[in-house]
């Protein structure tokens, strides 16, 4: 069983008031169904789980991904919630823990391990060169040998840009042609096919909760949802599990340009999906997946 993370940032589970929250004012067929799926049954679980963990404050993407990334409480080593970038304290959670690593101990070999499917523009590359500064996803490759993917690996159809279409790269002056979220759904099941772990990361939706832009929510989450549509129309279950899930609130409440303390959804479609029925919090998601993988 191969297991396929869609990290998407800044999405928690809201009132169901159209007022303030895009995902109630909204039709989008594949999310609705997702997050009001039965709670059990079906290959498919949802679950509303805790981003807080048990730390005061807001919750942040550098100790929120780096806990959903290593099974580690990262909030609580670092003492506070932290981000966008990882804390110092966490640095070596980050290096032993992250899954990728995790996932390397225990597979056959190197090449079929993990994937990080995030494709970047040459001006990442100079930037982490120059100031030596890293995301939690990136900083987890790093740590891990996992190759971070570029341009050319997105012509390939072997890597996703950012927003899965390609076309704010387009749109910022790269040589790169959009693609469909059919075709971009179609390209990440066959990284995944192919590792026992892959990860896309998706973070416009925290960006649109910041901007307390509906118009801009709305552009963000109709593309998510037919991207979430082809890939589980097209998922095998007995050979991916996918795994939807996302650090801390955000776009779920338009009110307030900050993130929120509301919990986050959980979502696991596949065979495995059974497995995920005790997760209660980021922290439960690694250490469940290392779990499948040795079963
Ligand atoms: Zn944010």
């Amino acid at each position: 069983m191969n297991f396929l993370m869609v990290f998407v940032d800044g999405v928690g589970v809201g009132q169901d008031d159209p007022d303030i929250n895009p995902f109630a004012r909204f039709d989008l067929p594949t999310i609705d169904l997702l997050l009001k799926a039965p709670r059990d049954g079906d290959g498919r679980i949802l679950r509303h789980i805790d981003a807080n963990l048990g730390v005061k404050g807001l919750p942040q993407s550098g100790t929120g991904q780096a806990t959903l990334l290593t099974g580690k409480n990262c909030a609580e080593i670092a003492g506070r919630h932290f981000g966008p970038f990882p804390h110092t304290a966490t640095r070596d959670a980050i290096a032993d823990h992250n899954i990728f690593r995790q996932v390397e101990r225990r597979c056959e070999s190197q090449a079929i391990c993990s994937a990080f499917a995030n494709a970047y523009p040459p001006p990442f590359f100079e930037r982490v060169k120059r100031r030596n500064r890293w995301t939690v996803t990136t900083r987890c490759c790093l740590d891990a040998g996992v190759r971070i993917r570029n341009l050319e690996d997105l012509a390939a159809s072997d890597a996703l840009a950012a927003d899965i279409t390609g076309e704010r790269l387009e749109r910022a002056g790269f040589s790169v042609t959009p693609v469909s979220e059919e075709a971009a759904a179609a390209a990440l099941l066959r990284l995944a096919t192919k590792h026992r772990y892959t990860l896309f990361e998706y973070f416009l939706t925290d960006k649109a909760g910041h901007n307390q832009s509906f118009d801009e929510a709305r552009l963000v989450l109709e593309s998510l949802d037919r991207f979430l549509a082809k890939l589980i129309s097209t998922l095998e279950p007995d050979e991916v599990t996918l795994i939807l899930t996302s650090d801390h609130g955000n776009l779920e409440d338009l009110s307030t340009k900050s993130h929120t303390r509301n919990p986050v959804p959980l979502v696991v479609v596949g065979e495995a999906a059974p497995s995920f029925a005790a997760v209660e919090s980021i922290v439960d998601i690694v250490p469940t997946i290392m779990d499948a993988l040795k079963g």
